[in-house]
């Protein structure tokens, strides 16, 4: 249960930024990011002073709660709190903070209040302030204890020039950094588990990004796309709104299944779709690719599949997921709500078309040879690059896809 209320119009989002990366880049990054977000909720006032960010509606009849889910995914910020604004003075901020927190006092046993003045004019001293409020609502609870050092909840009064804030309990944010300010890659997105999870977690590391999708119709279908459209559209919410591309890669695919040793195909194909995400990565400006691969997970994520794969083009490829087990991978898809989509049977290209048996140790030498053997593949990688479709994905989309 939620002990903050939403009361439109004198809501606040107090939030807390990290520290690190260059202060004022990182400050104005943030408050891009912020105005975005919410620029489709209302008319906001965004600002910031010392290192905390203040997102102020300007207007009557704000979905504040819808406000607070636009912001409380932004990458780049520890922790963040509702408040209230109220006049004042002292009468006044005792009702305010009943009103606005005492529901959240019900059932627990210990509080404290805490008070800011940056009105260094105000008649009462911080410590005061603490002592009075204090009383006043242990007068309204008396069940309740006052516990300095460790309180189940905290009142936070701040005294600014325009008013009393009265905050609310804060919520951890998601930490990181803000998307955007390392750069911007490609995340190769499938259909499944991992995908998803690794793309959320290079968004952390503040890298904007957009999705390549190699789709093989007949073999794969529509729904299987629309699938892997629905996750990328899960995830804008950490990763902020993003192009999905993609790859109509049937005929490459049939050409290395109908050219090559069977043995080396899985691999071949991974380095088939690492050109093709180089040429569209160039294109786009991205400096990195992305890959959901664990290591051992399957025949093409040993080392030396991997070694293979890498040396296909020169772009360098991120696999945050590299040591993760595969339950670490689930609970963080359940947490960036992508589990139950992703486990939704469809089809995905790198399945079809798979040998029994592939090969777990390739050594380069073959691969080049086995590819000295496609004359013809290049020109085949090169057409379905141009041939890539474009699909934008915006924060305030809709999921269409029900399974
Ligand atoms: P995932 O759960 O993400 O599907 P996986 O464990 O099934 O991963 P693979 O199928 O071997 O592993 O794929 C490894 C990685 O290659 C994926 O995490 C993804 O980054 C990329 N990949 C796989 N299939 C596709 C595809 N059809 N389009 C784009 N990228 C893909
Ligand atoms: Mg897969």
């Amino acid at each position: 249960s939620t002990p903050i209320k939403s009361s439109a119009a004198s809501d606040v989002y107090k939030r807390q930024s990290l520290k690190g990366l260059n202060r004022n880049q990182f400050e104005s990054a943030m408050m891009k990011i912020l105005r975005y977000r919410l620029k489709t909720v209302g008319k906001f006032k965004v600002y910031c002073t010392q290192s905390t960010f203040y997102m102020e509606p300007e207007e009557e009849d704000v979905d504040m709660d819808l406000a607070f889910d636009r912001v409380r995914t932004v990458f780049g910020l520890a922790a963040l709190s509702r408040a209230v604004v109220c006049e004042k003075d002292f009468d006044t901020i005792c009702r305010t903070a009943e009103e606005y927190l005492g529901d959240s006092l019900h059932g627990i046993k210990t509080f404290k209040v805490e008070a800011r003045r940056s009105d260094k004019t105000y008649p009462m001293t911080s410590p005061e302030l603490m002592r009075e409020l204090g009383a006043y609502l242990l007068g309204l609870h008396n069940y309740l204890r006052v516990d300095v050092k460790n309180p189940q909840f905290k009142v936070i009064v701040e005294i600014r020039d325009y008013g009393a804030y009265i905050h609310g309990p804060k919520i951890p944010g998601e930490g990181g950094l803000p998307v955007g300010t390392s750069g911007r890659a490609l995340n190769m997105l499938s259909g499944g588990i991992d995908s998803p999870v690794a793309a959320y977690r290079m968004a952390k590391r503040g890298l904007a990004l957009d999705h390549i999708h190699f789709a093989s119709p007949p073999y794969t279908s529509e729904r299987a796309k629309l699938k892997v459209k629905a996750l990328a559209q899960k995830i804008t919410p950490y990763t902020g709104s993003s192009n999905l591309f993609v790859v109509p890669y049937t005929k490459p695919q049939e050409y290395i299944r109908d050219n090559a040793p069977d043995v080396l195909f899985t691999v071949l194909m991974r380095r088939s779709m690492m050109r093709i995400a180089n040429r569209i990565a160039t294109r786009q400006g991205c400096e990195a690719l992305i890959t959901g691969e664990s290591l051992a997970q399957v025949a093409s994520q040993t080392v030396k599949a991997l070694q293979c794969t890498d040396a296909a083009q020169d772009l360098p490829i991120l696999r945050p997921l590299i040591g993760m087990d595969k339950t670490e991978i689930i609970e963080t898809s359940r947490h960036i709500g992508t589990y139950e989509t992703s486990i939704l049977p469809y089809e995905d290209c790198c399945t079809i078309f798979t040998p029994p048996h592939p090969k777990i140790r390739p050594e380069l030498s073959e691969i080049l040879e086995a590819e000295a053997g496609m004359p013809g593949l290049a020109e085949l990688e090169a057409e379905a690059a141009e041939a890539t479709e474009r699909i934008r994905l915006r924060i305030t989309d809709d999921v269409e896809f029900e399974g």
